[in-house]
């Protein structure tokens, strides 16, 4: 029995730790045989420390909430005692001296920090194949992407190699790869969770988020880490509900909108399909589905493009060669610690967006760029806020195709950049967003996880797991799991 509580729901294994059937020390090991036995093949981790875990897990609170429940960082969170790569050579040697307050909190609340998983260079990417350290696959199709930035995070949940995991969402990082490895990823509303011990990509575009089996472990996750820090001011001052109790409230009379937008030429059949068949499983649980429209979607790519770097220029400029990580040998002065260093530290994405960042910041073109992306991103969000007049949720794919074929993008960034187009849109406005698995579409042979975008209005994240709920009440799709190895 025992081997298969690396399969288990948070919701399962507290039950049977509750009941003295399994220790916590059960779970750790259990996890870390899955890892040895699959990682070989996944590339998800990039350290754990299962000495610390399994000490921790002999001396774990059952009583607490996410008591002994390991759980997987993306390696842009600063766990205290682990290495802090962002998946760059830019940090190589770098370890953590403390806990991001979110990790904090998962602490505080039973679970143990297990390892540190891959994700793309400070989680610029959608395909995780931007890490500077290792190819991260899908456990349903080992020639796909699992998608990213938080490709790892994804990838070891699905593989059965984690329980649960930490992501972080600057443009769909959590719910894109959520939706191709068939999990359940949550984007809380911005500010929902401290972004302290995060390392800041996008800094008004930014934040952490669950990655889990169901709604109701990401539920918990966020339980555990949702409301206001002091070391962040951007975080939110508003009480944090009970969000484990919302999957259960299901959806009915909840207005339900389907963007016009979201439903155009280029979407997938398969993904289409999908999407629907969910939509119309929330309509017969008894919620009510209308059209809407969010006129300014066709911007978000733009806007968020321009943003995201300009903020990426600004953030990196700490790594400069003096203060951490990677320094270049023998420079003959100061101008070449920072030109080589930074040189030799950063991967091609992660200098196309610094040089991007820089130029749409540039004096003569911050008017023409960045400052008119500013007003088409308070368009953007004031189509949502429009939306959520009529409707509580709104809902559409995660992302117009199922996961990538490893190097399908190599070539032209900008497709890539495009395949956000659903995503990014919801960053942009500061809300909250979900993904959930709906169903699976063929292509070349392999059948390949699709994912239900809702999306909720400001700290709306109990209505997102309440319809999650609901949806993973009557349908099965999120229990399916892969054949690895
Ligand atoms: N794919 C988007 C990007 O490359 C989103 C990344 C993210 O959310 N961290 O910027």
């Amino acid at each position: 029995m025992s081997d298969a509580l690396n399969e288990c729901t948070v919701v399962e294994l507290r039950r049977r730790l509750r009941a003295g059937e399994i220790c916590a020390r059960d779970i750790v090991l259990s996890v870390e045989a899955a890892i040895a036995a699959r990682d070989e093949v996944i590339g998800g981790y990039l350290h754990r420390d299962v000495e610390r875990a399994l000490e921790a897990a002999d001396a774990a609170d059952l009583s607490l909430p996410l008591g002994g429940i390991p759980v997987a960082v993306k390696d842009v969170i600063n766990v205290a005692g682990q290495p802090l790569t962002c998946a760059s050579k830019m940090l190589g040697g770098y370890v953590s001296t403390w806990d991001a307050t979110a990790v904090a909190r998962l602490r505080a609340a039973g679970a143990i920090p297990f390892g540190k998983v891959n994700c793309d260079e400070f989680a610029m990417g959608s395909t995780t194949e931007n890490s500077a350290l290792r190819v991260t696959r899908n456990p349903w199709d080992l020639e796909r992407v699992p998608g990213g930035s938080s490709g790892g995070s994804a990838a070891v949940v699905a593989a059965g190699e984690a329980i649960v995991s930490l992501g972080t969402d600057t443009g769909g990082s959590i719910r894109q790869p959520a939706s191709f490895c068939g999990i359940t990823g949550m984007k809380p509303t911005y500010g929902r969770v401290s972004r302290s011990g995060l390392v800041a990509y996008a800094s008004s575009l930014d934040g952490i988020g669950p990655m889990a089996r169901t709604a109701e472990d990401a539920a918990l996750l966020l339980q555990a880490m949702a409301g206001h820090d002091v070391l962040d001011s951007t975080s939110l001052r508003e009480g944090v509900p009970d969000y484990v109790a919302a999957v259960g409230q299901g959806v009915k009379g909840m207005r339900i909108g389907l963007p016009k937008e979201y439903f155009v030429e280029g979407i997938e059949p398969g993904v289409r399909a999908a999407v629907m068949e969910a939509v119309r499983g929330l309509e017969r649980a008894g919620a009510t589905v209308k059209e809407i429209t969010l006129p300014h979607t066709e911007y978000a790519v733009a806007t968020y493009y321009i943003i995201a770097t300009a903020e990426a220029s600004a953030n990196l400029a700490r790594f400069d060669g003096i203060r951490y990580g990677h320094r270049c040998e023998d420079p003959a002065n100061l101008r070449e610690v920072y030109d080589r260093s930074r040189a030799e530290g950063f991967g091609a994405e992660v200098k196309r967006r610094i040089i991007l960042g820089t130029y749409v910041l540039s004096s003569g073109y911050y008017d023409a760029y960045y400052g008119k992306a500013q007003k088409v991103r308070t368009l953007i969000r004031r189509d949502f806020e429009e939306a959520f007049r009529e409707v509580d949720l709104i809902a559409g794919p995660v992302c117009p195709v199922p996961a990538f074929r490893i190097g399908e993008h190599a070539a032209d960034p900008l497709e890539m950049y495009l395949a956000d187009i659903f995503t990014i849109a919801a960053n942009l406005a500061g809300i909250c967003g979900i993904s959930v698995p709906c169903g699976f579409t063929e292509s070349g042979g392999k059948n390949l996880p699709v994912g239900l975008q809702l999306m909720g209005r400001p700290l709306g994240e109990s209505d997102l797991l309440r319809a999650a709920g609901e949806w993973q009440r009557v349908s099965d799709w999120h229990l399916r799991r892969p054949v690895v190895g």
